[in-house]
């Protein structure tokens, strides 16, 4: 990707997404100056120390100044404020993206403050860990993964060009949709899929103190998957839900309906549906394997 260059990157939010994609700039060096932003210094001094970075500012005004790429790499609830706050530092011809986890909420709080001239264009990383903050963060996290960017009717053909091949040259397969289409796809394989998952481990924690240590114990027989998911940023989780309302409670609605349909069949001793599902089900993993994205 050699000729792929910013001048000035500015990272809004530094954390697990944010400094891994300071790495994949370092490493390729393909920006000439990176700034990162967050709401704490302790924050900044962690990825000073990590070399992501060369200048560091709480002022998201000061970090957008002058800058060619743009990335909000923030939980969602602060996007309205920071949008006021860098609007008026924005660039002619700059990029401004954002990695979020929803889009319509993204086209929603930060569409209304892009001044004419900066292509705005949305973007979803499908990559990351349970882990939070600079210091979780790996340029390969990317590698393999799906890219999606929800560009508005009428981008710039050359700035989505350009934005596409920064996530390319993290390793990341990218794909465009609009971002109704994105929030609909997302809510079925990351969110409702969270949700459930901070259900059970909700569920185990309520239960009597003796069961408890043995929850802990028998943990492999399939209750531990579900506490990586469960150990995700509670603040970003929280976000994303109240974010997707409407797609997550549509999914949660068919959820429940198949999920009381699973009921009736153990109810009535209905062996060759739970069988039919299973086998299904079983489908579905394999061709996640055949597709490398397990
Ligand atoms: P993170 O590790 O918790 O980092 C969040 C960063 O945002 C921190 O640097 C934090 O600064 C900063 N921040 C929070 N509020 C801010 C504010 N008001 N102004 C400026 N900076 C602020 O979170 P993350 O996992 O990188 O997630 C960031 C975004 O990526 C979220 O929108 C999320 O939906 C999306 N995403 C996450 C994943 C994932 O697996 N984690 C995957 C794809 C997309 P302080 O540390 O100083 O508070």
């Amino acid at each position: 990707m050699g000729d792929l260059h910013f001048s000035r990157v500015a990272f809004i939010g530094i954390g697990l997404i944010g400094s891994s994609l300071a790495h994949v700039l370092r490493r390729d060096q393909s920006a000439q100056t990176i700034v990162a932003c967050a709401r704490t210094q302790a924050t900044l001094d962690t990825a000073r120390e990590l070399g992501i970075c060369d200048e560091t500012t709480l002022d998201p005004a000061v970090a957008a100044k002058g800058a060619d790429l743009v990335v909000i790499a923030a939980p969602h609830s602060a996007y309205a404020a920071l949008g006021r706050a860098i609007a008026p530092s924005l660039e002619k011809g700059a990029i401004l993206t954002d990695v979020g986890s929803v889009k319509g909420a993204a086209v929603r709080d930060l569409g209304p403050i892009v001044p004419p001239g900066v292509h705005f264009i949305p973007g979803h990383p499908v990559a990351g860990t349970e882990h939070s903050g600079p210091a979780a963060g790996f340029a390969e996290m990317f590698q393999g993964r799906w890219c999606i960017l929800t560009p508005l009717p009428g981008t710039d053909e050359a700035a989505l060009a350009k934005l596409t091949r920064l996530w390319e040259s993290a390793g990341m397969k990218v794909e465009t949709m609009s971002h109704e289409h994105h929030d609909v796809v997302l809510a079925i394989t990351s969110h409702l899929p969270h949700l459930i998952a901070y259900t059970i481990v909700g569920t185990a924690t309520d239960v009597e103190e003796t069961l408890k240590a043995e929850i802990i114990k028998f943990s492999a027989s399939g209750f531990r998957d579900f506490t990586r998911i469960a150990a995700s940023d509670p603040v970003m989780w929280r976000d994303v839900f109240l974010s997707n309302r409407e797609a997550v409670l549509d999914m949660l609605q068919r959820f429940n309906e198949d999920l009381t349909a699973l009921q009736r069949a153990i109810r009535w001793g209905e062996g060759d549906k739970l069988e039919a599902l299973f086998t299904r089900t079983r489908a579905i993993r394999r061709s996640i394997i055949e597709a490398k994205q397990a």
